[in-house]
Order: structure tokens, then sequence, then C-alpha cells
């Protein structure tokens, strides 16, 4: 496995690659769920390109960019044991008078949008960088952050880049909470409510099947339950899939995404169900 900390010794790898490129994108604190994109990559593709980089764009004013966990000797034993071919990490990945960004305007305005201004932007400025950098065939994402996903998806297809998104089920403790690089900021407490967001996000999926309880009222409940239990729900909310606008009753051959987010203690904690 090769470490390179700069564009310039990155690229002179690209140029002599002409082999079909897996390319997994991560902002480091490597888990398990990253783990599962790095193996599936591995599985898929013949060279595996990782990458990591705490992008400063994305975080907004008062969000954790400081003390996002930086463990690059541990990931790179992380992705070795996952067979990776590259880690990408650069020290710096903007110049100093960087100027140009990319925006997505529509899938990016609901649900985290609403809440982290700038912070789409930021991720697909990044996400834009690295795949022209990189230019991977396919591309792993995790669906914990699905709106990440689908605002990505439109940038690749607005913006005619070549490389084909694949989308990873989300991996979980056993007690159903997401695996997330920010878990580790919770308290014990907060470790143990944290895993009733899935299990609230599965019993409104139960209860929207059902087609008895309309919408508003199976929002008002959620809420009501997790706030509860002392947690801060930001949002709890049901979109159309892949357009990501919000939606209130189900029909025949559509997916859906409910969506949640808590802040507990500054700490955000994002969850997904798709069906
Ligand atoms: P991050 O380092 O948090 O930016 O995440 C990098 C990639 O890993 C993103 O595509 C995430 O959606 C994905 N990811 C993070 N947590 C999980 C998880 N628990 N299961 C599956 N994918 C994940």
């Amino acid at each position: 496995m090769e470490l390179f900390e700069t564009e310039g010794t990155f690229l002179t790898w690209r140029k002599n690659v002409s082999s079909q490129i897996g390319f997994v994108p991560t902002m480091g604190a490597l888990h398990e769920g990253h783990a599962s994109l790095l193996r599936r990559a591995r599985r898929e593709c013949d060279k595996v390109v990782l990458s990591i980089f705490v992008n400063p764009t994305q975080f907004g004013p008062n969000e954790d960019f400081n003390k996002y966990p930086r463990t690059l000797e541990q990931d790179c034993i992380v992705a070795k044991e996952c067979g990776i071919d590259v880690v990408f990490a650069p020290a710096q990945f903007y110049s100093a008078d960087f100027s140009t960004y990319i925006e997505e305007t529509k899938r990016s305005i609901h649900l985290c949008g609403k809440f982290r201004p700038g912070h789409f932007r930021g991720v697909t400025t990044v996400v834009y960088k690295l795949l022209r950098l990189v230019d991977p065939h396919f591309a792993y994402f995790g669906l914990k952050d699905a709106q990440q996903f689908f605002v990505i998806k439109k940038m690749v297809e607005d913006l005619n880049l070549s490389t084909t998104l694949v989308g990873c089920d989300t991996v979980r403790e056993s007690d159903g909470l997401a695996m997330s690089s920010r878990n580790r900021y919770l308290t014990k407490e907060e470790r143990l409510r944290a895993p009733l967001l899935y299990q609230t996000l599965l019993s409104t999926r139960i209860a929207l099947l059902e087609k008895k309880t309309p919408w508003k009222t199976l929002q008002t409940q959620a809420t009501q339950a997790l706030t509860q239990s002392s947690m801060t729900p930001q949002y709890f909310e049901l979109c159309s899939i892949p357009d990501l606008q919000p939606t209130e009753a189900l029909s025949s051959g559509q997916h859906i995404l409910a969506s949640a987010v808590l802040t507990e203690n500054g700490t955000r904690l994002i969850d997904n169900v798709i069906f």
C-alpha cells in the first residue's frame, strides 16, 4: 500500500494506472462503516484508492472542524487490512487563493441543507475535485449520509463526470446505532440513548406502511418520543427519492427517505431509512 500526501505524487501514480479504479472518499477516523465501503471496492475493482481529508469547506463556523478526530496512522492500518492500494491524504487540498465552488441547488436545500448552510457546497466542491483527480470508474458512498449521496449523484450527472456512484448500506453497532466517527464524542449516557434514533425511524416506517396514521402525526410522535428521552431532534423528515423534496404520503412504486438528525451536546447524529 502506498501513501501519497500531495496531489503531485498521487498524480504520478495515477498516470501509470489504466485498470479499473474504485474510490472511497472519507474524512478518516475509519470505522467498520468505512471498512465495508473499502472491502466492497476491493471486491469489485482492480485498484482501490482511499482518500482521507478533513474538508474545511463543509464545516460551518461553529462546527467541529478543529476537534474532528485525525488518526492517519491507525487509518492506514485499517486500509492495509482492507487490501487498499493507495491512500491519498493531502495536508492541503485548496490553494491559498481558492475561489471556485460547485453547488447543487435542489436536492441540497432540505434536510441537513436547512441547518448547515454551505455544507453541501463544501461537499460537492471537494468531491468534484477528488473525482477529477482520481478519475475512478466507481466511487463508493454510504447511504447513512443519504442526502449527501443523492446530491453528489446529481452533481455527477449534471456535470458529465464519468464515475459510477455506488450507494452502500449503513453499518450499525449491535444495538442499531449507525457507526460514525462522531460517536466517540458521546458521553456514556448519550451513547446509551442514541439507538433510539434508529428505533424511532424503524417504528415510523412500520406505521407509515400501515397507512393508518398521517405523516404529520407520526412526525410529531417521533419528535416527542426522542425529546422525552432527553434527546434533541434537529429534524425528522420524509422526502421523495431521488429528488429529496418533502412529502407526506407514500405512493406506489416510489422510494421514500425518512431522515433524522439529533444534536446531542453539539454532536450531530444522523440516520436514515429508505423504503
Ligand atoms: P465520512 O468520513 O464520515 O465523511 O464518511 C466517508 C464515507 O463513509 C461516506 O460515504 C459515508 O456515508 C460513509 N459512512 C460513514 N459511516 C458509515 C456507516 N456507518 N455505514 C456505511 N457507510 C458509512
